[in-house]
């Protein structure tokens, strides 16, 4: 199962220049902390969701009607198995203005998903980070 807490060990988190954006406003820049994961990270993510999801479909599949059994454990293993091999950044901090309101931006230790929308406490409009690709890349490559 994808891991949602953050690891321990923030070595090797970085800081990069992003912007916030909310259609009919103007954006606002932020500042996020981003952790690269490896290959190896994602590799101990996404193998035993893997293995337990082959553990599970013959387990699931002698219950009738078997094969609707079947396909949601082979989907639900599929997807979080991609999930966590598509994991590249865990976005640990940002620094932040809403474009409607100005007020702060929170954000949860999570997936970086670019763009990436986070709700503002304030004005509860839904505003879409984005960091620029070529700064992800730059660190990504790092990894690999
Ligand atoms: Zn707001």
């Amino acid at each position: 199962m994808p891991d949602p807490t953050p690891d321990p060990d923030l070595d090797g988190t970085f800081e990069a220049e992003a912007h916030v954006t909310l259609f009919g406003f103007d954006p606002t820049s932020a500042r996020v902390h981003l952790l690269p994961r490896s290959r190896a990270w994602r590799l101990r993510g996404s193998v035993p969701i893997v293995l337990v999801t082959l553990v599970l479909v013959p387990m699931v599949g002698v219950i009738p009607p078997h094969a609707p059994w079947v396909l949601a454990v082979l989907g639900g293993g599929f997807f979080l198995a991609r999930r966590r091999w598509k994991w590249h950044f865990t976005l640990t901090g940002l620094e932040g203005t809403c474009p409607r309101c100005g007020a702060e931006l929170h954000v949860r230790p999570g997936r970086l998903r670019n763009p990436h929308t986070l709700t503002c406490d304030a004005c509860r409009n839904d505003t879409v980070l984005e960091v620029p690709p070529e700064v992800l890349e730059a660190h990504a490559s790092e990894t690999a």
